[in-house]
């Protein structure tokens, strides 16, 4: 089962009632997980057994299904504190402080036409949440391939799971084999007779990452004697760090499988699980692995969500190794991978080339075969380009990177 939170707005404030029930809930998630660390629990039905009763009496007219699941709330908030002591990370007691609840979805009603939540808060009492539709809403409120799953409300928006079973991955009939670097995608496409040297740059990750970098280095040194609003300050920082990052990469990660989904290609991608660099703190800030996994994590959600197959491949050796004699280098090359044999190439195109045979020999691309040397004197098709957003070149006669 495949879950898709979506955001929504509320068109007006937030009534009062439900801020009580959120109120409400915040303080049975925090009673539980006390009485959890006390008796050394963390399963919803334990915590049930436990503070039901007790919390039950305060709260005699609170609905019971939104008791449960804060129950449910604070076993994952035991969870994570439980994993986080075992590794030995200083923790405090959690306490959550954000307002929000959970709903599961027998405990609420969204009409999707309308767009109308009705919420019960306690017995003879419920409110409607009327929410902002937009178009893009539109297109998980009106498929009904979806079903719905928990509404989580927070003061000023809610969150609705959509589900749906993970559809069948079709046949690929061609293979989109991609290498993940700083600043872009690099690699090669290849089906039918077509073999193509591919693109899809994201340079302005690295430039946000990096003036982010400053900015907070700046409030740090400006507020050193306000230990607390530095932090709070950089927090918000990070947050918004984050969010103009991730909406580059959604942006990349579509115009990459609207490429894919178009020509029924496999994705190829390195796998970066374990993928540990002893560089220095700097040197590790600039080239933060955050990006990129954050960025095969969305295609690899997309590419589920729209039954794309895709393959992941153990990278070892990828950019040393000639894909024409099997020759491994010893050190790293400068732009170009060069080999005794004659070949050379892009490096980052080479690493492609290396991950797709990979994926050839393992037998993971169904019958289909190229030529490392098509790919040498070829023109290059933009996947992405963040000047112009997402777009595909299908035939490389615009956008056009020479390489050789
Ligand atoms: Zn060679």
């Amino acid at each position: 089962m495949l879950v898709k939170g979506v955001v929504f707005y509320l068109e007006s404030n937030l009534p009062s009632e439900a801020k009580f029930l959120l109120e409400d809930f915040r303080l049975a998630v925090n009673n539980a997980v006390r009485a959890g660390l006390q008796a050394r629990v963390t399963s919803r039905n334990a915590l049930v057994r436990i503070a039901y009763k007790d919390f039950r009496q305060g709260h005699p007219k609170m609905y019971s299904q939104h008791l449960v699941s804060a129950f449910e709330v604070a076993g994952s908030v035991l969870n994570n504190h439980r994993r986080r002591a075992r590794k030995g990370v200083a923790c405090r007691i959690p306490y959550v402080k954000r307002l929000m609840m959970k709903a599961e979805n027998q405990a609420y009603r969204l009409d999707r036409k309308s767009g109308i939540i009705d919420l019960p808060i306690r017995a003879g009492c419920h409110v409607e949440l009327k929410l902002v539709v937009s178009q893009y809403h539109r297109k998980y409120m009106d498929d009904t391939a979806l079903s719905l799953g928990s509404l989580t409300v927070l003061p000023n928006r809610v969150i609705v799971a959509f589900r749906k079973n993970a559809p069948r991955q079709y046949a690929p009939e061609s293979v989109l084999s991609l290498d993940t670097n700083e600043r872009s995608l690099d690699g090669v496409f290849v089906g039918g007779d077509v073999a193509k040297v591919v693109k899809a740059e994201f340079s302005e990750v690295a430039i946000i990452q990096l003036r982010h970098h400053d900015r907070r280095k700046r409030l740090q040194k400006k507020k050193a004697r306000d230990r607390r609003i530095s932090r709070g300050l950089c927090r918000r920082e990070g947050t918004r760090e984050h969010h103009r990052i991730e909406c580059r990469l959604h942006q990349v990660a579509n115009a990459v499988l609207k490429f894919a989904e178009e020509r029924r290609s496999a994705i190829v991608l390195e796998d970066l699980k374990g993928f540990k660099s002893k560089r220095s703190k700097e040197l590790n800030r600039r080239l933060s692995m955050w990006p990129r996994r954050k960025l095969h994590q969305i295609i690899e959600y997309k590419a589920q969500w729209r039954g794309v197959p895709v393959i992941k491949i153990d990278p070892r050796n990828s950019s040393r190794t000639c894909p024409i004699c099997g020759r491994i280098k010893d050190s790293r090359m400068g732009a170009e991978f060069a080999c005794e044999c004659g070949w050379h190439m892009d490096r980052h195109i080479n690493a492609s080339i290396n991950l797709l045979q990979t994926a050839f020999s393992k037998g993971m691309a169904g019958g289909l075969r190229f030529n490392p040397g098509a790919f040498q004197h070829d023109v290059m098709m933009i996947l992405y380009d963040p000047v112009t957003g997402a777009r595909s070149e299908p035939n490389g006669t615009s956008g056009i990177c020479g390489v050789t």
